[in-house]
């Protein structure tokens, strides 16, 4: 859909003093003119200013919205109309139409009208050009208004101004709207600026690091394909790698089996995928002289800024232009001279390092388990018997529990680790410790009886030991987001996506911080448990209204701090043991198997009238603009159960044809029967092998007991893995990974080996997994041209 000019989709807003000044051209524009033209517009001109190549264009600028909402005598109405209490979802969805039809309905002032089109008649007869939404993050997290409609490729002078509309109409989305209120940003002062600039269609393109991504040193490094760029900011193809030296020239060379390229199609206009010609696929896609000439521009463009630069860059015959530049900014000097640091009760100062172990903690082992998440903290123990005794926990404490329930986790945030007598690394507590980055040992079997309430203890996560006493003393305080952070200004791009499991909306930005391709796995149980009540007993109590906002505002949490990178939501799986604790759970059925029971799809089909309250959350996200949400269905056993989940998404209002959904392979009988699961039209299928490994071993994944027989890389679960993948190939179905064992280095090469398409992992696993995937993709590709 679109090109390389999108690989920043982002509608930037304004709040600034309008200039009356209807365009702009890039050469009349520098950084001080941010406010009238925002942040993309500013940087082309400053780029075009100081004489480097790029594609002439325009800026309808900020002034020009406020003058066609003053002129045209809508203003009043607009504001008007998006004054509204947001958290009702049917008043927010009103709010949003009026104010877009407002804007898409009143014509241009003719002074607009007739200046715009002339500026765009410069840039050529029947020009195409790229029309994008431009303002300023410095008060408004662009993030937040990014939405796929604001940007649009090979526009023409007959849709120009309609897009420009629709550019302005993108400020009254639900989301932005909901956003500004949530952020106390009035409506009135947010103004908007277009950038109207000349496609560019390109022979080959790519990027350029004017200095090495992880070391900050001055070597320079180069990706580049055939075609335009989206292909390789989409991952569609992996690029051609050059590592050249300012002094030396090129160093290195991978050249890549480039089996795709992205062009315009000159019918249609449209950016279609093409199969690149046979005798282009091994071939080397930048000449010496080239990479000379871009080398320079990358010199040119780190002087003028002063600062490494990541540059977006294509070229057309003769001809390079630079697309875009952004600067490297987290090159970090101490990267590699950090010392590892430690969570403490009461630390001082903080390290994005994760904790480790302390060489000289050799404390008696009081209990082991296993070790679910990473890091080495001492504190004194709580032992947490029934929930009133979750008061006690203070800050630094180390809860000591049988099982921890999703209503502990405000607790849980407050300790600084975690040891239970139950549970596997797929349970409750390592799933929820691992998200909120706190050290956990799970499956002791005896913990609670073995320590006391106030004894000093240290446990390391990753051994899964607990051990005597305080022995990790540290000045520095454990920071949960930065220890995911990449550490390299960019991370690997590799052409199988690496995705972030999610299971509790708190640990949004955590896991967004990884820099994931999105989230593969987001667990809707959690949220309706952490309400302490049954899905049945919070409707009874709270009613339908409070069941669905409460699903709508943990999936909005997660779905806008990732828009727009996909998030698939996965529908309600939770077993009956886990309900039965929470208020209502005494009407759960007693199940002497609940993981072989009443869950998942099984009991969403069974209760179509609870469930269709789910799907409508998911209907009113899709309402409001989250268009990354995809929906997932769990413990699937075969196509008729399938297709009644499906038919009940169409009921709900959700357009399977038009919105990505899919299934988990987490039963031997789904893995083989993945051809008929196929043809129910689903868009992917995600291994969740917790479910599966214990399904196909006959091992209950949560019982300690024979915690050591539980293997993801069993033969046989491989097996079903490799022949659902095949299959899925086939069919054009996306396959993924969203089990635990998507964070293991062996199961990742395995999987990327058999053509997954794409991987979640845990948070803390994010960035070895895309290491991982970068070097198994890496070695495939060195296999096949050797
Ligand atoms: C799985 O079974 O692998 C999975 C991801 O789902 P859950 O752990 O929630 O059962
Ligand atoms: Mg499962």
């Amino acid at each position: 859909m679109d090109n390389h000019y999108d690989s920043e989709l982002s509608l930037r807003t304004l709040v600034s003093t309008p200039v009356q000044m209807t365009v702009r051209w890039l050469e009349q524009i520098g950084a001080e003119d941010l406010e009238t033209v925002g942040g993309k517009g500013a940087s082309l001109g400053e780029l075009t200013n100081a004489g480097l190549p790029v594609p002439p264009g325009f800026v309808v600028t900020a002034g020009t919205y406020r003058r066609f909402i003053q002129e045209a005598g809508i203003e009043r109405e607009l504001f008007g109309a998006v004054n509204v209490d947001v958290e009702e979802s049917s008043a927010l969805a009103a709010a949003a139409t009026r104010a877009q039809e407002l804007i898409l309905e009143t014509p241009f002032p003719d002074a607009v009208h007739t200046e715009v089109l002339e500026a765009y008649r410069e840039l050529g007869e029947n020009a195409f050009v790229a029309v994008r939404s431009s303002a300023t993050a410095e008060d408004l997290p662009d993030a937040s208004f990014a939405g796929q409609q604001d940007t649009y490729l090979n526009v023409t002078e007959e849709d120009l101004l309609t897009k420009i509309r629709q550019c302005w109409a993108s400020l009254f989305t639900q989301r932005a709207i909901y956003y500004r209120n949530e952020q106390g940003f009035d409506h009135e002062t947010v103004n908007i600026a277009v950038v109207v600039q000349q496609m560019v269609d390109a022979d080959k393109s790519g990027v350029m690091f004017t200095s090495h991504p992880s070391t900050g040193e001055s070597t320079m490094i180069l990706e580049a394909a055939w075609g335009l760029g989206e292909a390789v900011v989409s991952g569609a193809v992996s690029p051609d790698n050059y590592v050249v030296s300012r002094t030396e020239g090129v160093l290195d060379v991978t050249v890549a089996d480039k089996k795709v390229f992205h062009e315009r199609d000159a019918e249609t206009g449209e950016t279609v995928e093409r199969e690149v010609a046979a005798y282009k696929r091994d071939k080397r896609v930048l000449a010496t002289s080239e990479i000379d000439r871009l080398v320079d521009l990358g010199e040119r463009v780190e002087n003028h800024y002063g600062t490494p630069q990541d540059v977006e860059w294509a070229i057309v015959g003769a001809d390079i232009y630079m697309l875009q530049s952004r600067p490297i900014t987290t090159i970090d000097a101490d990267t590699t001279s950090q010392s590892g640091g430690v969570r403490t009760a009461d630390g001082s100062g903080t390290t994005a390092e994760p904790p480790a172990a302390e060489s000289d903690s050799d404390g008696e082992v009081l209990v082991d388990g296993l070790g679910s998440s990473p890091g080495t903290v001492s504190g004194g123990a709580k032992i947490i018997r029934k929930l009133d005794d979750l008061a006690k926990v203070a800050e630094g404490d180390i809860i000591v529990t049988e099982m921890t329930m999703p209503d502990m986790v405000p607790a849980m945030k407050r300790a600084v680790g975690i040891i239970t007598d139950e549970g596997g690394m797929t349970s409750h507590a390592a799933i929820v410790s691992r998200e909120l980055g706190v050290p956990a040992v799970v499956g002791t079997t005896k913990a609670t009886e073995m320590l006391t309430d106030g004894q000093q203890v240290t446990l390391d996560g990753e051994r899964g030991v607990v051990m005597a006493g305080a022995t990790v003393d540290s000045e520095t305080e454990y920071e949960p987001v930065e220890s995911v952070r990449p550490q390299s200004p960019v991370k690997p791009m590799t052409a199988t996506e690496v995705k972030v499991n999610v299971s509790i909306p708190e640990a949004a930005e955590r896991a967004a911080a990884t820099g994931a391709d999105g989230v593969g796995l987001l667990r809707l149980e959690h949220m309706i448990l952490s309400s302490g009540k049954t899905p049945e007993h919070f409707i009874e109590t709270e009613g339908v209204d409070a069941y669905v906002e409460e699903l709508v505002s943990g999936i909005r949490r997660v779905a806008e701090e990732f828009y727009p990178r996909p998030v698939r939501v996965r529908t309600l799986d939770a077993p009956t043991d886990e309900f039965r604790q929470l208020a209502g759970g005494e009407d759960e059925p007693v199940e002497h198997n609940p993981m072989l029971g009443y869950r998942g799809i099984r009991r969403s089909l069974n209760r179509p009238d609870v469930f269709a309250h789910e799907l409508e959350a998911l209907r009113r996200l899709f309402e409001m603009g989250y268009d990354n949400v995809e929906v997932m269905f769990p413990l699937i056993t075969d196509a008729e159960e399938l297709l009644q989940a499906k038919a009940l998404l169409a009921e709900a209002g959700i357009d399977p044809d038009k919105r990505k959904w899919g299934v988990m392979i987490e039963t031997p009988a789904a893995a083989l029967g993945i051809e008929s699961l196929a043809k129910t039209g689903i868009d992917f299928a995600s291994f969740g092998t917790n479910d599966l490994t214990q399904y196909t071993l006959a091992l209950d994944r949560n019982n300690e007991h024979v915690a050591g027989g539980f293997d993801e890389l069993h033969p046989s679960v491989l097996r079903l893995i490799g022949d659902v993948i095949e299959s899925c190939r086939e069919h054009g179905v996306d396959t993924s990974i969203c089990g635990q064992a998507g964070s293991k280095p062996e199961m990742v090469t395995v999987l990327v080996n058999d053509g997954i398409s794409s991987i979640s992992a845990n948070i803390d696993a994010v960035r070895d997994v895309q290491h991982e995937v970068k070097r198994v993709e890496q070695k495939l590709l060195l296999e096949s041209i050797r």
